[in-house]
């Protein structure tokens, strides 16, 4: 092969011919697609997640889609986004609790289904976390068995038979299964195109973890269901410190929410051991005032705005309202934006 030389002087005269690129604008979405807290179910509401998506303004924000936890109705949340299945380009999850965890169940048969042949899905996670109580959790072994169900009914030979293209093995097949070692200290996890996600341990059942996006648009902290290492007062904060160092600098904290009104000195009934193990509103604005965070989108709210019960608990003085949150988060010394969450609730940054 022969090969042509342009003098340096004449590849400049080019380059400067070529019409500009357009300008380059990043940013970042943060998209509740669920803010029911635990396996209770009200009105239709989603189970916990948030969808982050990053890119050019040009694309929509949307170049990268990154889901975290996938509650009940994640996927008909996401289809209400125009966000298809085979789209998302990983999904982390914080911990083994099914109110975090189905609605996996239901992306990755989506995803078999309409893109078997397409790129199978990074599903991020804790290894295997014993705990002292004699069980262990385990995201890998929900993952590996997350079709089974559907290969024992036949499902999934039944529908084979009708498209080669689908897998043999159902969705199991289609996950690239990604775990970790949570730490104390933040660690990378994951990374695409100038997009980096940690990981830090935190409390709430084995195996928990939260994360933080970093994009060249913002960064954000998906708390999860993290609470204090102390299982109950006396106690400085309900929140988890790992969280807290995680979020250093970051403009955004989601974090699941409890408010004080389920305490125990009440007569909501909620046993003290679940009311402990969340984060409580105030402290959450307290936190988020520490680490300089702008806006605070509290989510998997216990109680939900509105509601009179949380499950079989109920609520003492009556239904929540936004302004109730927003006044909690407040009371912890927060002056950034609270955001009550709601399913399909965005924050853009940059804002527009
Ligand atoms: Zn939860």
């Amino acid at each position: 092969m022969r090969h042509f030389i342009l003098p340096t002087s004449l590849l400049a005269a080019i380059w400067l011919l070529l019409p500009l690129p357009a300008q380059s604008a990043p940013c970042l979405l943060v998209t509740l697609t669920g803010t029911m807290s635990g396996p209770a179910l009200r009105n239709g509401v989603a189970g916990a997640g948030t969808l982050v998506r990053y890119g050019e303004d040009s694309a929509d924000c949307g170049t990268l889609k990154l889901q975290f936890d996938a509650g009940r109705g994640t996927e008909l949340r996401l289809s209400q986004l125009d966000v298809e299945p085979g789209q998302i380009d990983a999904v982390f999850l914080t911990h083994m609790h099914s109110d975090h965890t189905e609605g996996l169940v239901d992306l990755l048969l989506a995803r078999w289904n309409w893109s078997s042949g397409g790129a199978a899905l990074d599903v991020v996670c804790s290894s295997d976390a014993p705990s002292p109580l004699g069980f262990t959790l385990s995201c890998g072994k929900f993952v590996a068995h997350i079709g089974d169900a559907f290969v024992q009914s036949g499902e999934i030979a039944q529908r084979v038979s009708e498209d080669k293209r689908r897998l043999a093995g159902g969705p199991a097949e289609l996950v690239h299964l990604i775990t970790f070692e949570p730490t104390d200290e933040p660690q990378v996890i994951w990374s695409k195109g100038g997009v980096r996600v940690s990981a830090i341990r935190s409390t709430h059942i084995a195996g928990h973890a939260s994360y933080r996006v970093d994009t060249p648009a913002g960064s954000v902290v998906i708390g999860g269901d993290a609470s204090n290492d102390s299982a109950a007062p006396p106690r400085p904060t309900s929140t988890s410190a790992q969280v807290e160092k995680l979020a250093q600098g970051a403009e955004v904290i989601v974090h699941s929410t409890m408010h004080p009104v389920m305490g125990p000195e009440r007569d909501s009934g909620m046993p003290p051991p679940v009311f402990y193990r969340q984060s409580l509103a105030p402290d959450l604005g307290a936190m988020a005032q520490r680490v300089g965070a702008r806006y605070l989108m509290l989510t998997h709210l216990a109680p939900q705005v509105g509601a009179t019960h949380h499950g079989p608990y109920k609520v003492p003085g009556g239904a929540l309202t936004e302004a109730d949150y927003r006044a909690a988060a407040e009371a912890g010394g927060f002056t950034g934006t609270t955001i009550v969450g709601s399913d399909l609730a965005t924050l853009r940054l940059p804002a527009k």
